[in-house]
């Protein structure tokens, strides 16, 4: 039998002129596709003072980079930006995974701009986001309402790095933010751990996500956290979770009385909310605002960012120091004998730093 391909009138394999295509589906792709020339420092001061969303990423990549010819210029941005950064307010929102803290930034932050305009910057210290490789914090899309705001500025925690490295790059971003004309900065942290620190030494105003019935207000578990926070508020206060929060706040509000008082002459608040359903989200920005108002009356406020500043001093030669040694190319030779030496309780912990310390210093001298 015959193949009926094989047969003349067989019209499978005739190849007709199809649609129209047209050259190319994107006709800008060509022109993404040029390398954007690098910028100077003195360029990238520029975009950032004209308020330049494009400009002011490449910066905070710049301070995030650990390339040290990045780090140099990053530093020299940052230097520049200096003198136009500290018109702002700072607010450090913290709270465990789970308490609601994307959902309660978006609410905030849409709240905050409707009220009082401006711009917003949201950054956030997540050192845990160097294990998961990607930040589990600021990420837009759990900010969906915030991130369409064309004031918002929404950036995730670095990644690489230490605690302090990490907060070290989120402080240098919140200059860049202000140079950049963003009055208003949220820094958001996990209540776990150290970050909180780490975060209320860059704000003027920490506030504790807390939730209700975790036992938290009344073992004193985040005794360290609560004495720390500027006000406390209780998320998801909505449904029949509403006597529970109640019953939480006033739980708080008792262990409070036991903290000595602060040093700002502010008692901390307590208040319950629900940033799903955008309940009592006024009140605390109330709280906010009257504590701003309080402080930079008293001279607080100001005192506050001078310790600060003092603080990152500080901060900033420890990490450089550190870096230093561990970078230090006789030291990395040496340090996994010494490790082994003191596991096998060959040499004391503080004989072998001792040994590390000199090889280190005596590298110096040469
Ligand atoms: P985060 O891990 O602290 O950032 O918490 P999320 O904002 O992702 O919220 C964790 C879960 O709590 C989500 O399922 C939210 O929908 C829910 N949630 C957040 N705020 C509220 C609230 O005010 N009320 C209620 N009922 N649920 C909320």
């Amino acid at each position: 039998m015959e193949h009926p391909e094989n047969n003349e009138e067989y019209k499978g394999l005739t190849v007709n002129s199809g649609v129209e295509q047209p050259s190319i589906v994107n006709p800008y792709l060509k022109r993404m596709r040029v390398k954007r020339r690098e910028l100077s420092a003195a360029e990238m001061v520029e975009g950032i003072l004209k308020g330049n969303v494009t400009v002011l990423s490449q910066a905070v990549t710049l301070v995030e980079s650990v390339n040290p010819e990045h780090q140099k210029k990053a530093q020299e941005v940052i230097d520049k930006c200096l003198p136009y950064s500290g018109n702002s307010v700072r607010i450090g929102i913290s709270g465990v995974p789970g308490a609601g803290k994307s959902t309660s930034i978006d609410a905030f932050g849409v709240h905050v701009l409707d009220r009082f305009g401006g711009k917003l910057a949201v950054l956030a210290i997540d050192p845990s986001s160097e294990r998961s490789k990607g930040s589990i914090l600021g990420d837009k899309t759990r900010m969906e309402k915030l991130a369409l705001r064309k004031e918002s500025f929404i950036r995730p925690s670095p990644t690489a790095g230490s605690l302090g490295g990490v907060a070290r790059k989120t402080r240098e971003t919140i200059i860049l933010c202000e140079a950049a004309g963003y009055d208003k900065i949220f820094v958001e942290t996990v209540g776990v751990g150290q970050s909180e620190t780490a975060c209320h030494s860059m704000v003027d105003f920490f506030l504790l996500i807390q939730l209700a019935g975790t036992g938290d207000e009344l073992q004193g578990i985040k005794r360290g956290i609560m004495e720390i926070s500027d006000g406390i508020i209780i998320n998801k206060c909505d449904g029949t979770n509403v006597d529970k929060c109640q019953m939480a706040a006033t739980n708080f509000r008792n262990a409070l009385h036991f903290f000595p008082a602060p040093d700002s002459g502010w008692l901390p608040k307590v208040l319950c909310y629900s940033g799903f359903y955008g309940l009592g989200i006024k009140e605390v920005w109330d709280m906010v605002y009257e504590y701003i108002d309080f402080v930079k009356a008293n001279g607080y406020f100001d005192y506050r960012r001078k310790e600060q500043s003092k603080y990152w001093m500080y901060e900033s030669i420890n990490e450089h120091l550190r870096n230093s040694f561990y970078n230090n190319a006789l030291v990395g030779q040496s340090i996994a004998d010494a490790e082994r030496a003191v596991l096998c309780g060959e040499k004391t912990s503080f004989a072998a730093a001792a040994d590390l310390l000199d090889l280190y210093f005596g590298s110096l001298k040469k």
